[in-house]
This record gives structure tokens, sequence and C-alpha cells, in this order.
């Protein structure tokens, strides 16, 4: 870590452990305990966070509902609140290098990717902060005799479940929730504890009272299962794999607890032949290449048109081979590490697959003689849909190459899959690009571009990529319910 250009701020913090942060204040676990937070990119041990238990949810849990149920927050005038969540936006942006070092650190991501992924979360913070005072209920026709409204309200503690693919950008989904005048218990993912704690401390200082936004580290299976199961948490915005979301979602069951699932994806990235096949490449390059292909929107299963199969392919590979490996402060880094060994053997795992699968290793496959969790950007051709590399997610550099000769052959192998999150469509023919989009069943389809996202636009899957919808007015709905209210009128 020594090698690392961090400030004297970053390395100071370094020192503390990255503690809960409950009622306003830093606090560690009832018993203790703690974790190691380590470095992708050379696997040593940087910092210590707490480790929570089930007494730990309690305690959190406390707090905002106390928060939730004493109206602290919610009864705030809504400019004023809204002048306090866009605060947070400004107060983010000043620490920005140093929430950038802990992510890259924490992570593995580049750094240029982090900067990304702040200013991102900064951008949603100020969409949300102009919520506040526009949250309108309605006025529905009603019998003669009675005069009816529907309020729309928050629901109360949310408690958000997050991955380690992109720390920062979660605080837009807490501006969400505070701006629907809700409390909410973020639980970061335990490999990236790091700055959940400072945008704890950054709504502390922008006025967000205590209790209302509180911060529980841990392990999923100790404080995320604790947060689906506490009755006193009354809905869940999950982000993660698909196994833990069917495991949130039947555990939500038992409290009909409202839970959003934000789950993985098998985007096909689809070219046709008329398509600008230079930057078609260079997308679908960023597409898997990007975050070491640790985004849920990975366009891993490329669909081309055969006619222009092996000149895209080229294209493809010539831009991947001699990709630099490295960590994520180095200015030369194309692609950084994977976040753990953990991730690392997975990705290896399907490497092996494909290859027993008879697919062809075109490029890449292998991990660099260096310490860290490191493989090389990885490119299979002759990959056939029905094959494992093809349907599971890899959550790494691995992407196949597919070929279809008609349309309708695109349609077919776009949707054989369990997957629905996004899809990409490059051509230059609108009709062809209109026929495609509706027949994609996935959340998002992107026309000549790819993984564009933008604060007020709408963002979640189908099938098994999820329910429910993050971002823009979508999330104000997850985020509130109705309550409907009768008043008789008098003769
Ligand atoms: P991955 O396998 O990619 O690490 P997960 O979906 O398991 O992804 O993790 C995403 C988030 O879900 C993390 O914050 C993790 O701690 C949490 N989590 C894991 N298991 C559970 C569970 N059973 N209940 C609630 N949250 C969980």
């Amino acid at each position: 870590m020594n090698k690392y250009p961090l400030s004297e701020a970053t390395r100071n913090r370094l020192q503390q452990t990255f503690g809960h942060f409950i009622d306003g204040e830093i606090v560690p676990s009832i018993n203790g305990e703690t974790m190691d937070v380590l470095d992708p990119a050379s696997g040593e041990r940087i910092a210590r966070a707490s480790a929570g238990a089930r007494a730990d949810v309690d305690r959190a849990v406390r707090s905002a509902r106390r928060s939730f149920d004493d109206r602290s927050w919610r009864s705030i005038d809504p400019l004023e609140r809204e002048r306090r969540i866009r605060t947070m936006s400004r107060l983010l942006l000043d620490q920005k290098s140093m929430i950038t070092e802990l992510d890259v650190l924490d992570s593995g991501l580049i750094s240029w990717y982090v900067d990304f992924c702040v200013d991102f979360a900064a951008n949603g913070i100020d969409y949300y902060a102009g919520w506040p005072s526009k949250i309108e209920g309605s006025i529905p026709p009603a019998p003669e005799g009675f005069s009816v409204r529907v309020e729309r309200e928050p629901i109360g503690v949310i408690g958000l479940i997050t991955p380690w693919n992109g720390p920062i950008t979660v605080f837009g989904s807490v501006a969400a929730a505070l701006a629907t005048g809700n409390s909410v218990i973020l639980k970061p993912a335990e490999q990236t504890p790091m700055t959940a704690v400072l945008m704890a401390e950054i709504a502390a200082e922008a006025g967000i009272p205590p209790g209302v936004f509180n911060v529980l580290q841990g392990r999923g299976q100790e404080v995320g299962a604790g947060l689906v199961e506490h009755p006193g948490v009354d809905a869940i915005s999950f982000t993660g794999s698909v196994a833990t979301g069917k495991a949130i979602q039947a555990a939500a069951a038992g409290q009909v607890k409202r839970v959003t699932l934000e789950l993985g994806g098998k985007s096909p990235f689809i070219v046709f032949p008329d398509a600008d096949l230079e930057a078609a490449a260079a997308a679908a390059r960023m597409a898997v290449w990007g975050a070491s292909g640790q985004v849920c929107t990975a366009g891993s299963r490329v669909l081309v048109h055969r006619s222009v199969q092996a000149e895209f392919t080229k294209l493809v590979i010539e831009g991947t081979e001699g990709m630099t490996l490295g960590d994520g402060f180095d200015a030369a880094t194309q692609v950084g590490p994977l976040v753990s060994s953990e991730q690392l053997e997975r990705v290896r795992k399907y490497i092996a697959i494909g290859r027993d699968e008879g697919a062809t290793l075109a490029v890449g496959g292998a991990s660099p003689d260096r310490s860290g969790y490191f493989i090389e950007p990885t490119v299979f051709t002759d990959v056939k849909n029905e094959m494992r590399i093809a349907q599971e997610e890899i959550f790494g550099p691995v992407m196949s190459i597919l070929p279809f000769d008609t349309e309708a052959e695109a349609v077919r192998i776009a949707n054989d899959s369990l997957y629905g999150l996004a899809a990409g469509v490059w051509t230059t023919d609108l009709d062809t690009a209109g026929r495609m989009t509706s027949a994609l069943r996935t959340g998002t389809v992107w026309i000549n571009s790819y993984q564009m996202v933008y604060p007020s636009i709408p963002y979640g899957g189908v099938k098994l990529s999820g329910h429910g919808r993050n971002l823009g007015a979508a999330s104000i709905e997850e985020l509130t319910q109705l309550k409907t209210v009768w008043t008789k009128v008098g003769e």
C-alpha cells in the first residue's frame, strides 16, 4: 500500500476501524468483532471494519424506527429538506479525493471509474434533492357526498443492501430514500465497507437528524439477513446476485415485506451488418472490460451477424490484446483486479467451463504472474447460447461472441436467457432498431450506445434480473405508499 499516492488524510483514516454509524455516531460492534478489509490489487490487509451481529441490527433498527416514528426528518419543511440533501452532494464533492482513494483501495476499481461513480452519486443526490417539495398525492373522482384524497407517504424504515462494484454510487439511492421521507439503514458489501461511513458522516454534517441514516457493517448472512427478517424494517431495496435476491424475497415473504430487487444480467450486445463496426467493437470492449466485467449490465453475450463476424471479432481482439493490468491508482492501468479471491476463482472456473464446452478461447484466459486478484480480459468465440458461459452470469472480464444469420434468430438468442436486464442494438436502420426494441425482453435497450445511466431515467430488469426500478420518478413510487382518506361532506 505504501506505493500508492495516498493523501495524509486517507492514510490516517485507514488507521481507524470503519465502524457502524448508528444514531448519529460511529460505533463498534456490540461484541467487538471486526473483519479485515483487503486491497484487491495485492491481497494485503489495508484496514479493519466492524463485523455486526443480530444485536447490532436491533440497535440500528431501534434508532431508525425511532427517528421515523418521532417524525424528526419528515416533519421538516420540504424546502429545507431539499437544501440539506443538496448539501450532501456539495460535501461529497469536497471530499472527492479521499472518497475516490478509499473506494479504489477497497474495490480495486480504476480511479477514473471511481471518479465517475462519485460524480454519478453527486448527480443522483442533486436530482433527488429536488423531490421533497414535489411529491404529490391525487384527488380521484368520488361518489356524491364524499371527498377523497390520496396521499403519497413514506414507507418507513428502508433496508438498503448493496454490492461492492461501485460503493459510492449507493449514495444516490440513500438520497432517494431520504427525499421520500424514509429512514434508511445501509448495509454495504462486506468487501467494501469504507466509504459507507463517510456517507453517513456527510449526511450528519448536512443536517440529516440522528437515526435517519444508519450504516451497518458486516456479512450478508448476519447483518443482511438480519435486516430482511427484522419486523422493524418495512422494505428492502437490494442490489446483488440472483441467489441472494431469491433468498431475500423468500425471507421477506414471511412478513409480506416490500422488496425491490436489482439482480444480475447476461445482456445481449447485438451487432447488425450495417452498424458502425469500429464504434460497436470499442463499446463492446468497454461493456465487458469496464470494472473488469463486474457490472450487472456487462454486455457479456455479443451477438454478431455472421457476415461481419470475422471483421468485428478482429476489432475486438486487436483492442484487447496487450491491455495493461494493474492497480487502480496507476495511470497506465486499463484493467483492474477482481474484488476478491473468491471472485477470481469463480471467473477462472467459468473460463475452464468455456474450454470444456468447446468454445474457442481467442484471447486472454490467464492470470498475470503477480499478487492480487487479476485475470486477463478473455474472449470466447464459437459460443453456442446453450453453453453455460452464455447462460450464467460470470461477473468478470469474459466475453462470448455468438453468430446469428437473421433478425429473428438474433431475437430468439437474445431472449433465450433467464435474465432480462439490458440489451444493446447496433444498427443504422431505424426499422431494425424499432423492431428489436419491441421484441427484446429486457428492462433497458440501448441503441448505438451502451451502459448509459442518468439519475432521472429509470433502471431495472425483468425476469431473473429483478423487479422494481431504481432512478427517476419510478424510484419515488418504489419508496412511497398511498394512503386514501375519505371525508364525508356535510349536507
Ligand atoms: P456477491 O455474491 O456478488 O458478493 P451478494 O448478492 O451475495 O453478491 O451480495 C450483495 C449484498 O448482499 C452484500 O451486501 C451481501 O453482504 C448481502 N447478502 C449476502 N447474503 C445475504 C442474505 N442472505 N441476506 C441479505 N443480504 C445478504
